[in-house]
């Protein structure tokens, strides 16, 4: 028993195909509006989910503008080099640890929303995103699935910049501008998936195919990620954790983003996230390029 469960213009929806049903109208008022107080009525969400067909659609999803699925998350994790082929490409060492950093939550937007850039040396990273159901502490690997609500496609948008013109390199800013964290369309729960270790992760840069992976890549797969990050931090319902990109970012191609350019991000089995990426305002601390960046450029630059 799962479900699929979307944001419907600020109010939470659960969604069968082309269709979304009102959560509160259709539980009676038993689940307010708000996307994270629905996740912690799981057994209800499947319950009604199982019934769908009993209730009139509220309307289709085509129709009307979705965001973020869940919104006002308490925290939100990421993790660095999760996948051999993007260490390779960055000539970083196969991690012994999980490099975990986090994104300010406020940086969370829909899965169609622009995306605001400040300078030039700004990239994607197409990213799974775990959303934390049944919070806890000390969460044992083999019991992690249980504490996952559903699963959600993300881009883990980067300031190359900023990320890195620290000593040592502090990555919280340069990935958490506002703007910087598109998650959506739905947030799909794992009994919804045909296999939850394994789904096809695409990003494309105006219909060019860029990445291009499976999250049965992931190093530190998603037990491991929880199991790790509840050793210090307590998870709370509705925390979010960007699991990682393989291979492919703009960096290493020197092909990083640029004004109107359409941001593409798939995964299987959960839906596509599209950003327009929008240059705004240019911004004092972003004239630092990362020498790995730099060899990439054209030279006139
Ligand atoms: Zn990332």
């Amino acid at each position: 028993m799962g479900f699929k469960l979307g944001n419907v213009e600020g109010r939470s929806a659960l969604v069968n195909e082309n269709n979304y049903y009102d959560l509160e109208t259709i539980s009676n008022g038993k689940i307010s509006a708000d996307g994270l107080e629905a996740i912690k009525s799981e057994e209800l969400l499947s319950d009604l989910y199982s019934k769908l067909c009993d209730f009139e659609p509220t309307g289709n999803i085509n129709d009307v503008t979705l965001g973020a699925p869940i919104s006002t998350s308490k925290n939100c994790f990421a993790v660095g080099l999760n996948y051999r082929n993007h260490a390779e490409e960055s000539g970083m060492e196969i991690p012994a640890f999980p490099m975990i950093f986090t994104k300010h939550t406020s940086c969370i937007v829909g899965p169609f929303d622009n995306v605001e850039m400040r300078s030039d040396i700004v990239d994607y990273e197409a990213e799974m995103v775990v959303v934390i159901g049944k919070g806890g502490k000390d969460i044992a690997s083999d019991k992690a699935w249980d504490h996952v609500a559903g699963i959600t496609v993300g881009q883990d948008i980067s300031d190359r910049s900023v990320q890195f013109h620290a000593t040592p390199p502090q990555f919280n800013l340069g990935k958490s501008f506002d703007t910087f964290g598109p998650i959506g369309p739905l947030l799909v729960s794992p009994d919804e998936l045909d296999d939850k270790e394994n789904l096809k992760l695409t990003c494309s840069v105006n219909d060019e195919l860029r990445q291009d992976d499976n999250t049965n890549d992931l190093i530190f797969d998603v037990p491991y990620l929880i199991s790790y990050i509840s050793e210090f931090i307590t998870l709370n319902t509705g925390d979010l954790i960007f699991t990682g990109t393989p291979a492919g970012v703009g960096a290493t191609q020197g092909k990083l983003l640029k004004d109107g350019d359409i941001l593409s991000t798939s995964i299987e089995g959960i839906g596509t996230i599209n950003n327009k990426m929008v240059r705004i305002s240019d911004h004092s601390n972003s004239t630092f390029i990362p020498e790995f960046i730099k060899s990439k450029m054209p030279q006139d630059k």
